[in-house]
């Protein structure tokens, strides 16, 4: 027997048990004649006592337990002299009667507790140990929670989890793909899923009606903090349903979560429409949580000589609250913000409202005092604000401000990681063009359906039809989305030639879908969110990789296994596969 309690759960009301406890040892100190060890298990963490007086050999033994030995403990549960109140178990301890080595442990390269000594590449390296330290379990722990609250969730709405495969043919969800080679078909190859989205359209063909799937997908993207090469997605899809009945069940969902995990209530999550987002906020993901809304200028400020504003196509700005005082080191390293390669932008004009009432421009010489008065009023702005403005090619200068804002935003305190802005983001275009490739791409993907309204504009004015699709966010996260989905054949059809594919191409890519469509496919759409993405916003992080048991680091690689790594000469020719040609 290993234990009759965990290190978690001991408290005054066990004063005087007799118990057994098994853990790690984190960390032990002498004082006189006394030795304190902590023991730590997934639960919690006990103090055990060693008394020379009561037993001098016991205690030689525990004085030798390093750091992360495995032990078993026998002892008396009792009241602890100086209590510790910030942990469960902190009135009480254990005076030690006997103990036993379980496995003794190397001395761990970085210390095991909620403040760490090592760094980020030797946590992931010793990604296990790092898993003992409370704060990536808890994460962990929010994870598992939030998973049985889905499954619960979309049980109890009559969504059935179908688990679709993993070795696949392309999915066209835009990124790409991870391939596999295939031994029994030399020179072929599988890929693995960008998403389930063709299998969950399919088993809306054969009538399951309300699909899900906590899913694994994999894409072959360069990394940031937010991506990784694999990733979890709660993926869904419903027959039988318009863009309004999706909204309403996922909006519930998200609410749940939020009630269950985090005890926050919402109101209705707010909508955007994708132009308003674009032309306020400069995003498609808007953080909400705070104002500062673009504000457009070209009738007030063009044609006063001020060359940069005159010849721009957009010129826009945000008054930022409170920051007139900003100081000039302040305001350069705004401007050099908005001129790195990143963001690109070639500069920042300001403008100061002072607390006196008097405005100061970097533009005084082409504005009149009365003109910067407009300017100022147009933003709403009163004394102490600053008022920061940008011009050029309306798009390009639009996701610079939306830079601008945020990096304002972040100095300002203004992303309190424990506030909450959920965003509905609707009407996506259906098309975006690609330059370089001198051709429209799916702005979804290409099963979605535009709108019905803008469907006579498909022929003339495809840039100009929306979509009907729709994205979540959550304080500036793309949180997840959907589509509802083409489901006639002609309309596909149609589809897939915008999109440059002949109808060769398209059979021999989609081929599948496009027969199962001709065996009476009933109306549908799905959404898949982030499921990563959604732990960490939950838990306050920024990194998704806080919130997964074992994940790769920024060039995609698992140090801990060293993986990707070579095969053998062997493997490659049974694969069919050269790699020195
Ligand atoms: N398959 C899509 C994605 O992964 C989501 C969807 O349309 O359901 O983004």
């Amino acid at each position: 027997m290993y234990r009759t309690h965990t290190c978690g759960e001991l408290t005054l009301a066990d004063l005087g048990k007799e118990v057994l406890l098994s853990g790690w040892v984190q960390k032990s100190r002498d004082l006189g004649g006394m030795t304190f060890i902590d023991m730590r298990d997934r639960y919690g963490i006990t103090q055990l006592t060693f008394n020379s007086d009561d037993n001098a050999e016991l205690r030689a033994s525990a004085r030798e337990l390093g750091r992360e030995y495995v032990i078993k403990v026998t002892g008396t549960v009792i009241e602890r002299s100086s209590k510790n109140l910030k942990i469960p178990t902190g009135e009480i301890e254990i005076k030690v009667t006997e103990l036993e080595v379980l496995n003794s442990s190397k001395l761990p390269p970085f210390l095991i507790e909620d403040e760490t000594d090592g760094g980020e590449d030797l946590r992931m390296k010793f990604r296990y140990l790092d898993l003992r330290r409370n704060t990536v379990r808890n994460n962990l722990i929010l994870r598992h929670k939030m998973a049985q609250e889905i499954r619960r969730f979309l049980d109890e709405q009559d969504f059935l989890e179908v688990e679709t495969p993993v070795l696949i043919k392309s999915t066209p969800e835009g990124a790409r793909d991870f391939v596999v080679p295939s031994r029994m078909n030399p020179g072929e190859f599988y890929a693995l899923p960008q998403s389930p989205q063709t299998f969950k359209q399919l088993l809306m063909v054969s009538g399951f009606d309300r699909y899900f799937q906590i899913v694994k997908c994999f894409r072959d993207e360069d990394l940031r903090a937010d991506r990784q090469p694999e990733f979890t997605q709660v993926d869904c899809e419903l027959a039988f349903v318009e863009q309004e009945d999706i909204l309403n069940i996922f909006e519930s969902l998200v609410k749940h979560l939020f009630k269950k995990l985090k005890n926050i209530d919402f109101d209705r999550f707010p909508r955007m429409d994708y132009a308003d987002a674009m032309r306020l906020y400069g995003s498609d993901k808007p953080d909400i949580r705070f104002g500062m809304q673009f504000v457009e200028l070209n009738d007030l400020v063009q044609s006063s000589g001020f060359p940069v504003f005159d010849n721009a196509e957009l010129v826009v700005g945000i008054n930022a609250d409170n920051c007139a005082s900003y100081t000039r080191k302040q305001l350069d390293e705004l401007t050099n913000y908005v001129k790195r390669s990143q963001i690109g932008a070639t500069g920042l004009v300001y403008l100061r409202y002072n607390t006196d009432g008097s405005l100061k421009s970097s533009v005084d010489k082409f504005y009149s005092e009365e003109k910067l008065r407009q300017i100022a009023e147009k933003f709403n702005a009163k004394p102490g604000d600053l008022i920061l403005m940008m011009a050029g090619q309306a798009d390009k200068t639009r996701k610079q401000l939306n830079e601008l804002r945020l990096e304002v935003a972040n100095r300002e305190g203004l992303r309190d990681k424990q506030i909450f802005a959920p965003l509905w983001v609707v009407d996506f275009p259906l098309l975006e063009w690609d330059e370089e490739n001198n051709r429209y791409h799916a702005m979804h993907h290409p099963f979605t359906s535009p709108k019905t309204e803008d469907m006579h504009l498909l022929n003339t004015h495809p840039e100009q039809v929306r979509a009907n699709a729709y994205d979540l966010v959550i304080n500036g996260v793309e949180i997840g989305g959907g589509s509802i989905r083409i489901h006639d054949g002609e309309l596909q059809s149609t589809m897939f030639s915008l999109l440059g594919f002949s109808l060769d191409e398209a059979k021999k890519q989609f081929g599948f879908l496009m027969d199962a469509f001709t065996y009476g496919a009933p109306p549908h759409g799905g959404i898949a969110l982030g499921f990563d993405r959604l732990v960490s916003i939950f838990a306050g992080l920024d990194s998704i990789r806080d919130v997964i048991a074992f994940p790769k680091n920024n060039s995609g690689r698992d140090v801990m296994i060293d993986s990707p790594s070579n095969i053998d000469e062997k493997q490659l020719k049974e694969l069919a596969i050269s790699v020195n040609n």
